[in-house]
């Protein structure tokens, strides 16, 4: 288990004493216990996480000259490491965001190792140069460089597996990586970076600096970083986009999402509900694609919004580490206080709360899972990220209709259709303004690009297509 008592950051492939005194508590959601603590990095531990990252990237034999078979071989080492240690890091990302142990043990566990292993294949595969003809004569080489070093910012609902989407990508193209975890979950950072030092990644390809909002700020502007990837609110994305701008440094931003359930007429959402389940209510609400607008045909609406709220009320509540659990905590005091003002807004607004609405009685930061039937779209309810376990029950006329409102939001993130007609809801899917979407179901496959349009970003993560996005392009005329 973790260590409460780290008293290092992880810098330049070794522990070193932070800067500052000050440390980050982390506070366990589903019993308001404390877990544990870790040093809180200062702009000098940045300064230095940076400075490690350049030397690792361009040190004569540095990264960025390593072969993309060489470095595939480092990827995979890690992936065995941190596979090794995947039921600890799934158990203290549920003690530290509430995510039901059930779900951290398939994604948490499992997903960064898949996404090391399928970067290494990518960039075992891949060419340093390729060369075509010129359409004006004469030869072309085109040469893919890594960028430098990368700033990754993320947040605290998908700890490990955010924090893998971007450095897996990064490194594998060759750049260095300076990590700012979430102050919610620094715990399994700790574990990641003995997984670091236990595979022999070089010193300085992967660094992490623990912190908030104010480092978070200083990294993305620091002289030393070449590219920004963000995960996190779209609020932090505009301010994020805005430094970005005006330094002209490339930047990758996932955001928020609002995104829509559309049920077709034909869609039989009553035998699949563990999958409709995933795709709405999936770790306590808390997951950036989830469709918590469900749009039902005005025909069917009151057998949809019954079947919605007995799914809320059969929905096990408790203690993340519980196997049994469905829905565990919010994430922070605060967050529960954000979601239970949503509700009440929601409420005072008009829609009727068909399930959940109130708070458990019981410690920890606990809100029932909540279903609103009667939301008309332009409500707060539908089109403002909750971030809880709250559903939207919006009827329409046809499948126009649905599309009208499905696209009627800021966001465009996710989103499901449902239909027993695969066919048709295909079609409809594309019509969708959106960056992902499912039908009768929805499973972010790392092997397919992932991101959002609208204020739910700029870029795709996952893929092959990924370490694009950490590669520069030079163009030689031979
Ligand atoms: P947040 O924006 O408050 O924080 C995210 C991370 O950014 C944290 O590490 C935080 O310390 C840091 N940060 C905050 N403001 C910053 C700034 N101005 N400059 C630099 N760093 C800054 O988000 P959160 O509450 O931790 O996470 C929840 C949000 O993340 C939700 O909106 C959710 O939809 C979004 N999210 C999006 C995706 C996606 O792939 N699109 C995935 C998961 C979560």
């Amino acid at each position: 288990m973790v260590s409460a008592e780290q008293t290092g950051l992880f810098i330049g492939g070794a522990w070193v004493t932070a800067s500052g005194d000050a440390r980050i508590d982390v506070v366990n959601p589903s019993t308001e216990a404390l877990l544990g603590s870790i040093p809180e990095a200062t702009p000098r531990d940045v300064d230095r996480a940076v400075l490690e990252a350049q030397n690792a990237f361009k040190d004569p034999g540095g990264w960025s000259t390593w072969t993309g078979a060489e470095r595939a071989a480092v990827l995979r080492r890690l992936a065995d490491a941190l596979n090794r240690r995947g039921s600890e890091t799934a158990e203290i990302v549920s003690r530290q965001n509430g995510m039901p142990i059930a779900v951290s043990s398939g994604l948490e566990a499992a997903f960064p190792a898949l996404l090391l292993n399928m970067y290494a294949d990518t960039i075992d595969e891949q060419p340093k140069t390729t060369r075509r003809p010129g359409l004006l004569g004469g030869q072309i080489d085109v040469v893919r460089k890594p960028m430098g070093v990368v700033a990754a910012i993320v947040p605290w609902n998908f700890p490990q597996t955010l924090a893998m989407s971007k450095v897996a990508p990064a490194i594998a193209a060759g750049n260095t990586v300076v990590l700012k975890p979430s102050p919610e979950t620094v715990l399994d950072s700790i574990i990641l970076a003995e997984c670091i030092a236990e595979a022999g990644v070089p010193n300085g390809v992967i660094n992490i600096v623990p912190g908030g909002r104010e480092i978070g700020e200083y990294l993305v502007r620091h002289p030393g970083i070449k590219r920004v990837a963000f995960t996190g609110s779209t609020a932090a994305g505009r301010s994020i986009a805005e430094t970005c701008g005006r330094l002209l440094r490339p930047v990758s931003l996932e955001l928020g999402g609002k995104s829509a359930t559309i049920i077709l007429d034909d869609g039989d959402i009553a035998n699949s509900i563990e999958s409709f389940f995933g795709a709405t209510l999936l770790n306590n609400g808390q997951t950036c694609f989830l469709g918590t607008r469900v749009l039902a045909p005005r025909r069917r609406y009151n057998e949809i919004v019954d079947t919605l709220a007995g799914l809320a009320q059969a929905a096990t509540v408790g203690d993340a580490m519980d196997p049994a659990t469905m829905i565990g905590p919010m994430v922070s005091a605060r967050q529960r206080d954000r979601v239970e003002g949503y509700i009440q807004r929601g409420s005072a607004d008009g829609a009727t709360i068909v399930a959940g609405g109130s708070r458990p009685e019981r410690a920890g930061w606990f809100v029932a899972p909540t279903i609103f039937a009667d939301v008309n779209n332009s409500q707060e309810l539908a089109q403002e990220e909750i971030f809880g376990p709250v559903l939207a029950v919006i009827s329409y006329d046809d499948d126009d209709h649905a599309v009208a409102i499905a696209n009627d939001s800021a966001y465009g993130l996710g989103g499901t259709v449902w239909s027993q007609d695969p066919i048709r809801a295909r079609a409809l899917a594309e019509r969708i303004d959106t960056g992902t979407i499912g039908i009768n179901g929805y499973t972010p496959d790392p092997a397919a690009p992932f991101g959002g349009v609208k204020a739910s970003g700029i870029g795709r993560e996952f893929g092959p297509e990924a370490i694009d996005d950490y590669t520069d392009l030079q163009t030689i005329y031979l």
